[in-house]
């Protein structure tokens, strides 16, 4: 992390927990980073960082001598994590492209926009292929009625959900 963090925001960069020892009765409760910052929202409570280290009971005994640490998430949360934000840009890409495919009949999409779904898409893909084609089909494709780009994103489509890929209900 750059800088020690001033809030429980900014703690959601590397934590995802709050763990809270008892230094009376060595009692341990591990809160929920999220939950702690809607439960604190709620009841008007300081979001400073150094507020909450220094200002959190015992679950168990109600001492005030606690211990307070930011705990990381740990790696099974961080593959979710990343698996979950990967997922999001593919299908976004190719919120993009359908957008574009549909145009393409009646407007230039060969606009930025459109290349950087098709450069986000690679790495998903076993080669560049198809994304050429989708992009010729772009460019060569408007006033055709058969809609050459509609199906280069078919081809496309069929070949990340062959390869296993989460693609959304919606391009399918
Ligand atoms: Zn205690």
């Amino acid at each position: 992390m750059v800088g020690s963090p001033k809030t429980l925001q900014d703690l959601r960069r590397v934590e995802g927990a709050v763990r809270v020892t008892c230094r009376a009765c060595k009692a341990v409760k591990q809160h929920d980073l999220e939950e702690l910052i809607i439960d604190r929202r709620f009841r008007r409570l300081s979001m400073e960082w150094e507020t909450v280290r220094h200002g959190m009971q015992c679950h168990a005994c109600g001492a005030n001598d606690t211990r307070v640490d930011g705990v990381p998430f740990g790696q099974e949360d961080m593959a979710r994590r990343a698996r979950r934000s990967q997922a999001l840009l593919m299908n976004l890409a190719l919120a993009v492209l359908d957008d574009a495919s549909r145009r393409a009949r009646d407007e230039d999409v060969c606009v930025p926009a459109t290349r950087l779904a098709l450069r986000v898409l690679r790495p998903y893909l076993p080669d560049r292929e198809l994304l050429v084609t989708f992009w010729i089909a772009a460019e060569t494709g408007r006033g055709k009625p058969h809609g050459p780009a509609l199906q280069a994103m078919r081809w496309i489509v069929t070949k990340l959900v062959d390869a296993g890929h989460p693609v959304w209900a919606e391009f399918r």
